[in-house]
């Protein structure tokens, strides 16, 4: 085995474990022992749950217990006006009525009912008082979601520490655990999820992100206030369980709009070719929220750009269209000058950085520049900048490494524009491609006149946020203003 090809199975490894869960996909609505706050409804009712499912309801979280005489129900006190479900036997259970008229229903009936409709199940089984009803009861609900067919729908939870293990051993899964351990202790338990009161959560908010990295799910409970609905969206729970599924369900959509921007990568050659007024004219042209620049220099004295001399052209470029600018160095020029890369930006930063990328061999230095930026005050996406090693494709290939590890790291929807001295087939482009969605067509870029080759880009990731919908690139120009055509993509971001 090559050492690069070592380097590359440790490094696809690595991303691997990183890449896939630390997003936060669109959470889910799960109806708090049903949706029962409606007309002529009660909490765990047959109603509850027809009424959850229609008004589409992700999951219905309903309780249950065994009686004395081993029949299921589902209800959320351990009694019933009274009647405590363990203690009793099925004949006084059946006279017992729900607060809306209807019978005290039985995990079969339940069970019957939501075998006819979509909703998810989460089926929480109570703490009983000793182990052995516990078992007792897993042994018949395994049996029972199995025949009524509805197995592939339900995820058991339980505060019971006894049937949490005994779902487990059973394989009832998958399992959530509602005590709130820490991520390693239910990972080490066998737990597949956590599903936890708000305020642990609002105490660690950090386990979301290590649940997460387990690929284990978070469930967050009873979230019913519009602060608190926001909060669990905002921190990336997977699933919000709410006595308001309606309130939740219409947060989710507002905050899951898909959101257009138009971005941008465009190599300036330095400004040889053009002043800082046709660059700036050119860039606003085209409206984009996003800029990605290369060969940007500041203050630097070059014969082949005179019209340039002694300019920030970042600063100049921004002034000019009404931009946020940032820079990156990656070469000195001259005695006081500056070349390197930059982002124009119409939305307000949260923090840039400069990262230096790899190389095999000592050469011209190589950077990206990446920075978190608010979209709308709110919303946070990563936009960067890049320009790979010219020189050999093993250097930019390792390079695309870097970058795909990078920016799955942050855990946001990201983009990167770039010229990347790499034509479509080659190793680099591959390994973008791999992990992230290439943002722009097939269309040449350089050089400006008679374009041949296409080494810009712009990609995102993960895979399936963002989403390309138009790309243009300018035809060639027998007068362009840089070497390269510019790539502007018109994206829509699932954030
Ligand atoms: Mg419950």
């Amino acid at each position: 085995m090559t050492n690069i090809m070592r380097h590359k199975l440790l490094f696809f490894a690595f991303f691997a474990a990183f890449a896939l869960p630390s997003y936060a996909a669109k959470p889910k609505v799960v109806a708090h022992r049903g949706y029962w706050k409606t007309e002529g409804s009660a909490q765990n009712s047959i109603r509850a749950l027809v009424k959850a499912d229609s008004v589409g309801c992700h999951s219905t979280e309903f309780d249950v217990w065994i009686s004395a005489d081993g029949g299921l129900y589902v209800n959320h006190n351990a009694d019933i006006n009274g009647v405590v479900i363990e203690t009793a036997d099925s004949a006084a259970l059946a006279a017992c009525r729900l607060g809306n008229g209807e019978p005290l229903p039985t995990l079969s009936a339940f069970l019957d009912t939501a075998a006819t409709l979509k909703t998810q199940l989460v089926f929480e089984l109570k703490p009983h008082k000793n182990p052995e009803r516990e078992n007792a009861a897993i042994e018949k609900i395994i049996r029972m979601v199995r025949d009524k067919g509805v197995e592939d729908r339900i995820t058991y939870i339980t505060f019971s520490r006894n049937a949490f293990d005994g779902f487990v051993a059973k394989g009832g899964r998958p399992v959530f655990y509602l005590n709130g351990v820490s991520p390693e202790v239910l990972k080490e338990i066998g737990g597949s999820g956590a599903d936890y009161h708000i305020n642990i959560f609002r105490k660690n908010p950090e386990w979301i992100g290590r649940l997460h990295s387990m690929g284990m799910p978070v469930n967050i409970w009873t979230v019913d206030s519009e602060a608190d609905i926001q909060w669990c969206i905002d921190h990336g729970a997977d699933y919000i369980t709410t006595n308001e599924p309606e309130l939740a369900m219409r947060l989710v959509e507002e905050a899951y709009q898909p959101r257009k921007l138009r971005v941008m990568t465009y190599n300036l050659r330095f400004g040889e070719l053009a002043d800082m007024d046709r660059l700036a004219r050119e860039i606003k042209a085209a409206e984009p929220d996003f800029v990605a620049i290369q060969e940007v220099d500041v203050n630097t004295n070059r014969d082949l750009a005179r019209h340039n001399n002694g300019l920030n052209y970042v600063s100049e470029l921004a002034q000019r269209t009404g931009m946020f600018g940032h820079y990156a160095r990656t070469l000195n020029f001259g005695r006081k000058g500056y070349y390197g890369i930059g982002i124009l930006s119409r939305h307000p930063a949260v923090r840039v950085e400069k990262l230096e990328l790899p190389a095999l061999a000592a050469g011209e230095p190589r950077a990206m520049l990446e920075g978190v930026f608010e979209i709308d005050g709110k919303k946070k996406i990563v936009f960067a900048s890049t320009h790979l090693d010219v020189k050999s494709d093993k250097t930019r290939a390792l390079q695309a490494e870097y970058i795909v590890k990078r920016l799955a790291e942050a855990g946001l929807p990201a983009i990167i524009g770039g010229d990347f001295n790499a034509k479509p087939e080659e190793e680099a482009i591959t390994v973008l491609r791999t992990a992230m969605d290439d943002l722009s067509d097939a269309a040449p870029t350089f050089p400006a006149t008679g374009a041949k080759s296409k080494i810009d880009y712009l990609f995102g990731m993960p895979k399936g946020m963002v989403v390309l919908e138009k790309c243009t690139v300018p035809e060639s120009s027998s007068a362009p203003a840089s070497d390269h055509l510019p790539v502007v993509s018109e994206v829509e971001v699932r954030m």
